[in-house]
Protein backbone atom coordinates (compact mmCIF):
# COMPACT_ATOMS: atom_id res chain seq x y z
CA UNK A 1 0.00 0.00 0.00
CA UNK A 2 2.80 2.44 0.23
CA UNK A 3 3.46 2.90 -2.88
CA UNK A 4 0.28 4.97 -3.75
CA UNK A 5 0.52 7.01 -0.70
CA UNK A 6 3.28 9.32 -1.68
CA UNK A 7 3.40 12.91 0.11
CA UNK A 8 3.73 15.89 -1.98
CA UNK A 9 5.49 17.11 -5.16
CA UNK A 10 8.02 14.70 -6.69
CA UNK A 11 6.06 11.46 -5.21
CA UNK A 12 3.03 12.62 -6.12
CA UNK A 13 4.48 13.32 -9.69
CA UNK A 14 6.33 10.06 -9.57
CA UNK A 15 3.03 8.15 -9.10
CA UNK A 16 1.03 9.54 -11.31
CA UNK A 17 3.54 9.38 -13.93
CA UNK A 18 3.61 5.44 -13.02
CA UNK A 19 -0.09 5.51 -13.58
CA UNK A 20 0.20 7.06 -17.27
CA UNK A 21 2.88 3.87 -17.95
CA UNK A 22 0.31 1.65 -16.38
CA UNK A 23 -2.50 2.34 -17.50
CA UNK A 24 -3.46 1.49 -21.51
CA UNK A 25 -6.71 2.49 -21.65
CA UNK A 26 -7.16 6.10 -21.64
CA UNK A 27 -10.69 6.14 -19.80
CA UNK A 28 -8.84 3.76 -16.96
CA UNK A 29 -5.78 6.06 -17.01
CA UNK A 30 -7.98 9.11 -15.99
CA UNK A 31 -9.67 7.66 -13.57
CA UNK A 32 -6.87 6.12 -11.45
CA UNK A 33 -4.91 9.75 -11.61
CA UNK A 34 -8.23 11.39 -10.76
CA UNK A 35 -8.97 8.65 -7.73
CA UNK A 36 -5.38 9.49 -6.71
CA UNK A 37 -5.60 13.73 -6.50
CA UNK A 38 -9.02 13.18 -5.04
CA UNK A 39 -7.37 10.89 -2.28
CA UNK A 40 -4.49 13.13 -1.48
CA UNK A 41 -6.60 16.14 -1.02
CA UNK A 42 -8.72 14.25 1.51
CA UNK A 43 -6.17 12.44 3.35
CA UNK A 44 -3.15 14.37 3.17
CA UNK A 45 0.19 12.52 4.01
CA UNK A 46 1.99 12.38 7.03
CA UNK A 47 5.57 11.14 8.03
CA UNK A 48 6.87 10.79 11.17
CA UNK A 49 10.04 8.78 12.72
CA UNK A 50 9.52 6.39 15.24
CA UNK A 51 12.77 5.03 17.01
CA UNK A 52 14.89 5.72 13.35
CA UNK A 53 12.31 4.09 11.04
CA UNK A 54 9.79 6.53 8.81
CA UNK A 55 6.49 5.85 8.81
CA UNK A 56 4.05 7.07 6.22
CA UNK A 57 0.68 7.47 6.53
CA UNK A 58 -2.76 8.98 4.93
CA UNK A 59 -3.62 11.72 8.03
CA UNK A 60 -6.97 10.45 9.35
CA UNK A 61 -8.13 10.85 12.48
CA UNK A 62 -6.82 7.84 14.09
CA UNK A 63 -3.39 8.60 15.26
CA UNK A 64 -1.64 5.02 14.76
CA UNK A 65 1.90 5.35 12.80
CA UNK A 66 1.77 1.49 12.91
CA UNK A 67 -1.19 0.92 10.69
CA UNK A 68 -1.70 2.72 7.48
CA UNK A 69 -4.75 4.28 5.93
CA UNK A 70 -7.18 3.32 8.82
CA UNK A 71 -10.16 5.87 8.37
CA UNK A 72 -9.92 5.03 4.54
CA UNK A 73 -13.21 3.31 3.50
CA UNK A 74 -12.83 -0.16 2.29
CA UNK A 75 -13.55 1.58 -1.31
CA UNK A 76 -11.12 3.35 -0.96
CA UNK A 77 -8.79 0.94 0.16
CA UNK A 78 -9.62 -1.39 -2.17
CA UNK A 79 -9.13 1.43 -5.42
CA UNK A 80 -5.68 1.45 -3.82
CA UNK A 81 -4.18 -1.56 -3.50
CA UNK A 82 -6.14 -2.41 -7.34
CA UNK A 83 -3.96 0.78 -8.68
CA UNK A 84 -0.69 -0.30 -6.31
CA UNK A 85 -1.14 -3.87 -7.76
CA UNK A 86 -1.21 -2.53 -11.59
CA UNK A 87 2.03 -0.34 -11.09
CA UNK A 88 3.89 -3.23 -9.72
CA UNK A 89 2.65 -5.71 -12.33
CA UNK A 90 3.28 -2.73 -15.19
CA UNK A 91 6.99 -2.41 -13.21
CA UNK A 92 7.62 -6.35 -13.35
CA UNK A 93 6.59 -6.72 -17.05
CA UNK A 94 9.07 -3.81 -18.10
CA UNK A 95 11.73 -5.15 -16.10
CA UNK A 96 11.17 -8.73 -17.57
CA UNK A 97 11.07 -7.63 -21.57
CA UNK A 98 15.00 -6.64 -21.20
CA UNK A 99 17.82 -7.78 -22.12
CA UNK A 100 18.70 -10.49 -19.28
CA UNK A 101 21.90 -10.10 -17.70
CA UNK A 102 24.12 -12.23 -15.28
CA UNK A 103 22.90 -11.78 -11.98
CA UNK A 104 20.36 -8.98 -13.07
CA UNK A 105 18.10 -10.82 -10.47
CA UNK A 106 20.33 -10.79 -7.58
CA UNK A 107 20.98 -7.11 -8.40
CA UNK A 108 17.20 -6.34 -8.55
CA UNK A 109 16.88 -8.15 -5.03
CA UNK A 110 19.31 -7.39 -3.12
CA UNK A 111 18.36 -3.04 -3.54
CA UNK A 112 14.74 -3.90 -3.38
CA UNK A 113 15.11 -5.83 -0.39
CA UNK A 114 17.89 -3.82 1.16
CA UNK A 115 15.82 -0.34 0.72
CA UNK A 116 12.72 -2.05 2.09
CA UNK A 117 14.35 -2.71 5.27
CA UNK A 118 16.48 0.48 5.40
CA UNK A 119 13.46 2.54 4.81
CA UNK A 120 10.74 0.42 5.87
CA UNK A 121 8.30 -0.64 3.78
CA UNK A 122 8.48 2.22 0.84
CA UNK A 123 7.91 -0.50 -2.04
CA UNK A 124 7.50 2.83 -4.98
CA UNK A 125 10.87 3.30 -4.32
CA UNK A 126 12.49 0.08 -3.78
CA UNK A 127 11.33 -0.65 -7.07
CA UNK A 128 12.76 2.07 -8.44
CA UNK A 129 16.43 2.03 -7.37
CA UNK A 130 16.17 -1.76 -8.13
CA UNK A 131 15.32 -1.59 -11.74
CA UNK A 132 18.04 0.92 -11.78
CA UNK A 133 20.67 -1.33 -10.09
CA UNK A 134 20.62 -3.28 -13.29
CA UNK A 135 21.28 -0.47 -15.41
CA UNK A 136 25.23 0.03 -15.47
CA UNK A 137 25.88 -3.20 -16.89
CA UNK A 138 24.90 -1.44 -20.06
CA UNK A 139 26.80 1.81 -19.76
CA UNK A 140 29.90 2.82 -21.79
CA UNK A 141 32.86 1.64 -19.96
CA UNK A 142 35.58 3.92 -19.10
CA UNK A 143 38.75 4.10 -20.37
CA UNK A 144 41.05 2.44 -18.60
CA UNK A 145 44.07 2.04 -20.46
CA UNK A 146 46.27 5.10 -19.04
CA UNK A 147 45.27 3.69 -15.74
CA UNK A 148 46.83 0.21 -15.81
CA UNK A 149 50.27 1.22 -14.62
CA UNK A 150 53.19 1.01 -16.83
CA UNK A 151 55.34 -0.75 -14.41
CA UNK A 152 53.79 -4.07 -14.59
CA UNK A 153 55.91 -6.79 -16.62
CA UNK A 154 55.43 -7.80 -19.83
CA UNK A 155 53.95 -10.10 -20.95
CA UNK A 156 51.65 -9.69 -17.79
CA UNK A 157 50.73 -6.52 -18.29
CA UNK A 158 49.26 -7.16 -21.84
CA UNK A 159 47.37 -9.93 -20.90
CA UNK A 160 45.65 -7.64 -18.73
CA UNK A 161 45.12 -5.24 -21.06
CA UNK A 162 44.04 -7.73 -23.68
CA UNK A 163 41.26 -8.90 -20.77
CA UNK A 164 39.82 -5.41 -19.78
CA UNK A 165 39.96 -4.94 -23.60
CA UNK A 166 37.61 -8.27 -24.26
CA UNK A 167 35.77 -7.39 -21.37
CA UNK A 168 35.92 -3.46 -20.99
CA UNK A 169 33.22 -3.45 -17.72
CA UNK A 170 35.37 -5.69 -15.68
CA UNK A 171 37.40 -2.18 -14.96
CA UNK A 172 34.37 -0.03 -14.00
CA UNK A 173 32.95 -2.86 -12.04
CA UNK A 174 35.91 -4.66 -10.09
CA UNK A 175 38.31 -3.92 -7.85
CA UNK A 176 41.29 -6.72 -8.12
CA UNK A 177 43.42 -7.35 -5.73
CA UNK A 178 46.57 -8.64 -7.06
CA UNK A 179 49.62 -10.38 -4.47
CA UNK A 180 47.09 -10.54 -1.81
CA UNK A 181 48.99 -12.94 0.14
CA UNK A 182 52.80 -11.60 -0.62
CA UNK A 183 53.72 -9.29 2.62
CA UNK A 184 51.66 -6.19 3.18
CA UNK A 185 51.48 -5.64 -0.98
CA UNK A 186 48.19 -4.56 -1.72
CA UNK A 187 48.37 -3.75 -5.66
CA UNK A 188 44.42 -2.77 -6.91
CA UNK A 189 43.10 -2.36 -10.89
CA UNK A 190 38.97 -1.57 -11.22
CA UNK A 191 37.15 1.78 -10.41
CA UNK A 192 33.81 0.16 -8.79
CA UNK A 193 33.88 2.20 -5.48
CA UNK A 194 34.32 5.21 -7.04
CA UNK A 195 31.17 4.50 -8.79
CA UNK A 196 29.48 4.09 -5.42
CA UNK A 197 31.13 7.33 -4.44
CA UNK A 198 30.05 9.27 -7.15
CA UNK A 199 26.35 7.66 -7.43
CA UNK A 200 25.98 8.44 -4.17
CA UNK A 201 27.01 11.96 -4.65
CA UNK A 202 24.68 12.67 -7.34
CA UNK A 203 22.10 11.02 -4.94
CA UNK A 204 22.90 13.67 -2.61
CA UNK A 205 22.62 16.71 -5.42
CA UNK A 206 19.27 14.85 -6.23
CA UNK A 207 18.27 15.20 -2.82
CA UNK A 208 19.07 18.40 -2.14
CA UNK A 209 17.02 19.39 -5.28
CA UNK A 210 14.26 17.56 -3.72
CA UNK A 211 14.26 15.23 -6.90
CA UNK A 212 13.53 12.13 -4.79
CA UNK A 213 13.35 9.83 -8.25
CA UNK A 214 16.71 10.85 -9.29
CA UNK A 215 18.31 10.54 -5.79
CA UNK A 216 16.55 6.74 -5.60
CA UNK A 217 17.78 6.02 -9.28
CA UNK A 218 21.22 7.05 -8.65
CA UNK A 219 21.06 5.07 -5.02
CA UNK A 220 19.82 2.05 -7.26
CA UNK A 221 23.20 2.80 -9.68
CA UNK A 222 25.42 3.20 -6.61
CA UNK A 223 23.95 -0.51 -5.11
CA UNK A 224 24.77 -1.94 -8.66
CA UNK A 225 28.73 -1.10 -7.89
CA UNK A 226 28.37 -2.16 -4.06
CA UNK A 227 26.80 -5.24 -5.20
CA UNK A 228 29.84 -6.27 -7.90
CA UNK A 229 32.68 -6.10 -5.55
CA UNK A 230 30.48 -8.62 -2.91
CA UNK A 231 31.76 -11.06 -5.93
CA UNK A 232 35.31 -13.04 -5.23
CA UNK A 233 35.75 -13.03 -9.24
CA UNK A 234 35.41 -8.95 -9.53
CA UNK A 235 37.98 -8.41 -6.34
CA UNK A 236 40.22 -10.82 -7.41
CA UNK A 237 42.02 -14.03 -9.23
CA UNK A 238 42.45 -11.31 -12.20
CA UNK A 239 44.82 -12.94 -14.13
CA UNK A 240 44.02 -16.04 -13.44
CA UNK A 241 40.89 -15.18 -15.97
CA UNK A 242 42.56 -13.34 -17.91
CA UNK A 243 44.70 -16.09 -18.96
CA UNK A 244 44.42 -18.76 -21.60
CA UNK A 245 44.93 -22.43 -20.98
CA UNK A 246 46.10 -25.04 -23.30
CA UNK A 247 44.94 -28.28 -22.95
CA UNK A 248 45.31 -31.59 -25.98
CA UNK A 249 42.63 -33.06 -27.02
CA UNK A 250 44.06 -36.99 -26.99
CA UNK A 251 41.34 -38.34 -29.20
CA UNK A 252 41.25 -35.79 -31.90
CA UNK A 253 45.32 -34.81 -31.69
CA UNK A 254 44.55 -30.97 -31.36
CA UNK A 255 45.42 -28.41 -28.99
CA UNK A 256 42.51 -25.99 -27.79
CA UNK A 257 43.64 -22.68 -26.41
CA UNK A 258 40.95 -21.77 -24.18
CA UNK A 259 39.84 -18.35 -22.47
CA UNK A 260 39.32 -18.85 -18.80
CA UNK A 261 36.62 -16.39 -18.62
CA UNK A 262 34.18 -19.37 -18.88
CA UNK A 263 35.10 -19.46 -14.87
CA UNK A 264 33.37 -16.17 -13.94
CA UNK A 265 30.39 -16.94 -16.10
CA UNK A 266 30.42 -20.64 -14.66
CA UNK A 267 30.24 -18.80 -10.95
CA UNK A 268 27.41 -16.28 -11.97
CA UNK A 269 25.26 -19.29 -13.31
CA UNK A 270 26.13 -20.97 -9.99
CA UNK A 271 24.93 -18.36 -8.05
CA UNK A 272 21.65 -17.81 -10.35
CA UNK A 273 20.71 -21.49 -10.49
CA UNK A 274 21.31 -21.25 -6.56
CA UNK A 275 19.38 -18.16 -5.68
CA UNK A 276 15.68 -18.75 -5.10
CA UNK A 277 16.31 -22.35 -5.50
CA UNK A 278 19.27 -25.28 -4.69
CA UNK A 279 20.54 -23.81 -1.78
CA UNK A 280 18.90 -20.48 -2.00
CA UNK A 281 20.98 -17.43 -1.35
CA UNK A 282 18.56 -15.12 -1.67
CA UNK A 283 16.89 -16.13 1.96
CA UNK A 284 20.50 -15.31 3.40
CA UNK A 285 20.58 -12.30 1.82
CA UNK A 286 16.00 -11.69 2.76
CA UNK A 287 17.45 -12.74 6.48
CA UNK A 288 20.18 -10.76 7.21
CA UNK A 289 18.76 -8.07 9.65
CA UNK A 290 19.99 -4.64 9.33
CA UNK A 291 21.75 -3.35 12.49
CA UNK A 292 22.34 0.51 12.38
CA UNK A 293 25.51 2.23 13.91
CA UNK A 294 28.48 1.21 11.69
CA UNK A 295 27.63 3.31 8.89
CA UNK A 296 30.64 5.02 7.61
CA UNK A 297 31.52 6.63 4.29
CA UNK A 298 29.82 4.80 1.57
CA UNK A 299 33.08 4.56 -1.17
CA UNK A 300 35.08 3.43 1.72
CA UNK A 301 32.28 0.85 2.90
CA UNK A 302 32.48 -0.61 -0.65
CA UNK A 303 36.37 -0.66 -0.45
CA UNK A 304 35.74 -2.81 2.79
CA UNK A 305 33.46 -5.38 0.53
CA UNK A 306 35.95 -5.91 -1.67
CA UNK A 307 38.62 -6.84 0.77
CA UNK A 308 36.75 -9.18 2.03
CA UNK A 309 35.43 -10.83 -1.02
CA UNK A 310 38.71 -11.05 -2.25
CA UNK A 311 39.65 -13.61 0.34
CA UNK A 312 38.18 -15.86 -1.75
CA UNK A 313 38.57 -15.14 -5.18
CA UNK A 314 41.42 -17.73 -5.74
CA UNK A 315 39.23 -20.59 -3.81
CA UNK A 316 36.48 -19.69 -6.32
CA UNK A 317 37.85 -19.99 -9.37
CA UNK A 318 40.24 -22.96 -8.86
CA UNK A 319 37.21 -24.74 -7.57
CA UNK A 320 35.57 -24.24 -10.33
CA UNK A 321 38.73 -24.15 -12.81
CA UNK A 322 39.54 -27.86 -11.87
CA UNK A 323 36.08 -29.46 -12.69
CA UNK A 324 35.03 -28.02 -15.77
CA UNK A 325 33.92 -31.44 -16.86
CA UNK A 326 32.44 -32.07 -13.75
CA UNK A 327 30.33 -29.06 -12.54
CA UNK A 328 28.47 -31.43 -10.01
CA UNK A 329 31.45 -31.69 -7.87
CA UNK A 330 31.61 -27.97 -7.41
CA UNK A 331 27.51 -27.62 -7.51
CA UNK A 332 27.79 -29.88 -4.51
CA UNK A 333 30.96 -28.25 -3.05
CA UNK A 334 30.55 -27.29 0.50
CA UNK A 335 33.76 -24.74 0.90
CA UNK A 336 31.96 -23.17 -2.62
CA UNK A 337 28.69 -22.90 -0.96
CA UNK A 338 29.63 -21.06 2.44
CA UNK A 339 32.29 -18.53 0.53
CA UNK A 340 28.95 -17.70 -1.47
CA UNK A 341 26.71 -17.33 1.55
CA UNK A 342 29.49 -15.47 3.39
CA UNK A 343 29.79 -13.27 0.35
CA UNK A 344 26.36 -12.58 0.10
CA UNK A 345 25.85 -11.61 3.69
CA UNK A 346 28.36 -9.55 3.74
CA UNK A 347 27.36 -7.83 0.59
CA UNK A 348 23.90 -7.21 1.99
CA UNK A 349 25.28 -5.83 5.28
CA UNK A 350 27.42 -3.16 3.36
CA UNK A 351 24.39 -2.43 0.89
CA UNK A 352 22.07 -1.70 3.97
CA UNK A 353 24.71 0.52 5.60
CA UNK A 354 25.57 2.43 2.31
CA UNK A 355 21.80 2.84 1.93
CA UNK A 356 20.98 3.82 5.77
CA UNK A 357 23.98 6.17 5.05
CA UNK A 358 22.61 7.85 2.07
CA UNK A 359 18.86 8.59 3.25
CA UNK A 360 19.34 9.30 6.48
ZN1 LIG B 1 28.28 -4.89 -12.97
Amino acid sequence: MPLVIADKGHRQKAVLSYINDAYSSKNERKAAKNFMKSIWKKYPVEWKEIDNVIHIRFKTSAYNYHSYGVDLTSDELNKLAEISTKINVYMNNLDRKGDQRCLSDQHYDITYDSLLKVLNGETMYANMAALSSREPDNWPADDFKPLIPSWIPEPIRSKIINYFECYPHAYDHGYFHFFYNIDDIKFILGIAPTHVKEECAKAHTAHDNHDLVTMFKRLGYASHFMEDVGIPLHTGALLNQAMYSVDFNISTFSLNVNSNEWVHHAYEDYINDNWDNGYKFHDIEKNNVYSPGKERDSEQMAVELADYSSQYSSMVFFTIYYNKDNKDYYMNDTVLKTITENVVRETSTKEMRMLRHETL
